[in-house]
Parts: structure tokens; sequence; C-alpha cells
């Protein structure tokens, strides 16, 4: 579904989704300093994780770490050895999965960097929607929340979706010059989101759609940087609130994760489903939010 059909209580929801989807995923998870060898809980509820703090992390992810790097090292070895001319990256990537395949990843996660993302959605028809100007204020305070918790970094991400663009339109040329246009119709409310001392990433996904498939799949326009995450200031300074709450954050990230199986790929990505009330594999077939989007 296209961002700009769906309705306002979704919207978000969706964004993030779409947000996660490839090649989008990579750039993310780049910006949020982690790489692919890391899990993802989409809507993971505070209350499970610092018990004192209300409402969710839009985006909430974390290192992943192998069990044994000796038998990593070995299955880069046979790479190497197997396929001498290919890049090292290449050989070095396989390898990781090679020994994820097999069962090789700690489980469940036992973190030791962790970042957190507030995801805001407008859209653009022929102006800025739901761009949330007057809720400033609110927005700031959830960044605050996201720095309380005591993640390692955090960041706010907006998304602005845009009509599709059919061949007529241009299609890709098309959305991609819808996405720009968005963009400039958002840089007002853009610059005035974050405090300017905030140790708060902020990026922006002015994505153009597509007709034929929504933006997770055929989305036009990169996530762009506006500004980079700063190491989380309240833990710097031993604040001794925000050092509680990252206490029982680490202690309960591995008891929300516990229990789902072992994951054989990665990035791993989870929703804390309000829908089912639990977490499992955002994928999951058995999620009446999945059943619904195949129907
Ligand atoms: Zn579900």
């Amino acid at each position: 579904m296209y961002i700009v059909e769906i309705d306002s209580q979704e919207r978000e929801s969706e964004a993030v989704r779409h947000l996660l989807g490839l090649p989008c995923n990579e750039d993310l998870l780049r910006a949020l300093g982690l790489g692919p060898l890391s899990w993802i809980v989409v809507d993971a509820e505070k209350s499970r994780l610092t018990p004192t703090i209300k409402g969710d992390v839009d985006i909430l992810g974390g290192n992943l770490d192998f069990e044994d790097w000796a038998q990593v090292e070995n299955a880069y070895a046979e790479m190497k050895a197997e396929h001498p001319d290919w890049p090292p990256q290449l050989q070095t990537q396989l390898a990781h999965k090679k020994v994820a395949e097999a069962g090789g990843l700690v489980w469940p996660p036992q973190p030791s960097y962790v970042v957190g993302a507030e995801v805001k959605c407008a859209y653009f028809t022929d102006c800025i929607k739901a761009g949330k100007s007057s809720k400033q204020k609110h927005i700031r305070n959830q960044i605050v929340g996201l720095e309380k918790m005591g993640l390692n970094k955090f960041a706010l991400v907006d998304v602005v979706g845009t009509r599709p663009s059919d061949a007529e339109a241009g299609a890709w040329l098309g959305a991609l010059g819808q996405a720009q246009q968005a963009r400039a119709a958002m840089d007002e409310i853009l610059r005035a989101r974050l405090p300017e001392q905030s140790a708060a990433g902020h990026l922006v996904w002015p994505v153009g759609s597509v007709a034929g498939g929504d933006e997770g799949i055929r989305g036009a326009g990169g996530l762009r940087l506006l500004r980079e995450l700063q190491a989380n200031p309240s833990l710097a300074a031993n604040d001794l609130k925000t050092m509680e709450n990252r206490k029982a954050l680490l202690a309960n990230i591995p008891r929300m994760l516990d229990g789902l199986p072992r994951p054989r790929y990665f990035p791993v990505i989870f929703v804390d489903c309000r829908k089912c009330r639990k977490v499992h594999y955002l994928e999951d077939p058995a999620c009446v939010r999945n059943r619904r989007e195949v129907a």
C-alpha cells in the first residue's frame, strides 16, 4: 500500500515497514551505527524495556554476535581458499552468512550497542500533509524519552511519501522528481524539528513512489542523513536515572527476544505486534496483519 493511501493511524507504522524494506534498510542501519549483523524490533513497547517509561520505540536496534569467532575465521579461510578471486568484503559476508545459517549466532542477543529511532511520516500531494509542524514539542519530548531510556544513540526519521507516478507521469524519473519536490516542501519543517544542541541524529526519506508496488519495493529516492547521531549525553554524564534505565534495557532485550527461534540470517527484523500481543518475526505469516496484506 502507498503511504499516501494509508489512514493516519496506520501511516507511521507502515512507513517504518517501508523504511525497513530493501535496499533502504542497509543505509538506515549504517546511519544508526549498526552493520548488517544486527537485530531490529519495530514498535517496541518501552514499558517492557524500561518499566518507568511509556510509549513505544518505532525502531529499536542492536548488534548481533557470533557464538564462536574461531568458527567465523575458519569459514573465512575456507571461503578464501574456494574463491581466491572474490573481493575480501564478499568473502567475509559469505563466511558470516554460512556461520549464521549453521546456527552460530548468540541467541537471545546480548547487545552492547542499542539505538532507537522515532519515525514521523508526512506526505506530499501538492503541499505537505500530516507534517506535524504543530507537534514539534511532542516530537522533541519523544526524542528526550529515547535519551532517558539509556540508548547509545537515537534519531528522528522523517519519511515523506508522494503520489505514485505511473508511466504517463514519468514512472521512476517522475517519482524522483516528486521526491525532490516533497523534500523541498518539507524543508522548513525539518529545520525546526530538533533543538540545535540535540544529540539526536536526523534522517529524511523523501520517497517518490512508482505505480506497481509500494515504497518498500519500488520507492525512488534515497535516505538522507541531515544530522549525524551523537553519543547519548545523559550516559556520558552518568545521569543516575538514565543509567538505571540502561541497565533495565540491556537486561530486558534478551528477555523480550528469548523464546523466538534463533535467526539464521541477518539483519533480522521483529515486531512488537499490538494485534498478536507478542513479539514475532516481522514477516510471520501467522500474523493477522501479514494475512491481510496477502489477501
Ligand atoms: Zn502480529
